[in-house]
């Protein structure tokens, strides 16, 4: 029989069921914000979701990884983690998600200018070849072929 979970709340401990009892939704709704490390009593819509670091809400990151946000969440609530449920690419791409022209990742990555001092750099800003699991588009800007990086393993704010 499968354990039962106990959630611990501003103080209180109960089951999902209890939990949902308590707060009036359903227990599945408890259980997927409890998986995906949110408070059990906030909306869903604000839920937010952190990895590698940034946090946005699912929507945001379905937008960024091209992953459905329903396949997002669906992964959060079979127990998957943040990272695995953002990071492997899905079956379809969500183009009816993306912004129209969504800016290149690389515009706000400290690793866009290389620098031996620092450290900083990549595969693209270093020898203009993909960084291996990210997520690009191909587009042509004023006749020169580039990609717009959508979701990138070694992107950092900077
Ligand atoms: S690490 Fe990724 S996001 Fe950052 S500059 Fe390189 S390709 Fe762009």
């Amino acid at each position: 029989m499968p354990k039962r979970i106990r959630i611990t709340h501003n103080g209180q401990t109960n089951t999902i069921h209890g939990w949902a009892k308590l707060l009036g939704i359903p227990a599945s709704t408890v259980r997927e914000r409890y998986m995906a490390g949110c408070p059990i009593d906030r909306p869903r819509r604000s839920m937010l979701l952190e990895c590698r670091g940034e946090i946005n809400t699912v929507r945001r990151w379905a937008e960024i990884t091209g992953v459905d946000p329903n396949r997002i969440r669906a992964r959060l609530r079979q127990g998957w983690t943040p990272e695995q449920a953002l990071c492997t690419p899905g079956k379809y791409p969500t183009h009816r998600l993306r912004p129209r022209n969504p800016e290149t990742l690389c515009w706000k990555c400290r690793n866009a200018v290389p620098n031996s001092q620092t450290g900083a750099g990549c595969e693209w800003s270093k020898g203009f070849r993909p960084v291996p699991g990210w997520t690009a588009e191909l587009h042509e800007c004023d006749g020169i072929e580039s990609y717009r990086v959508l979701f990138c393993p070694k992107f950092e704010r900077g």
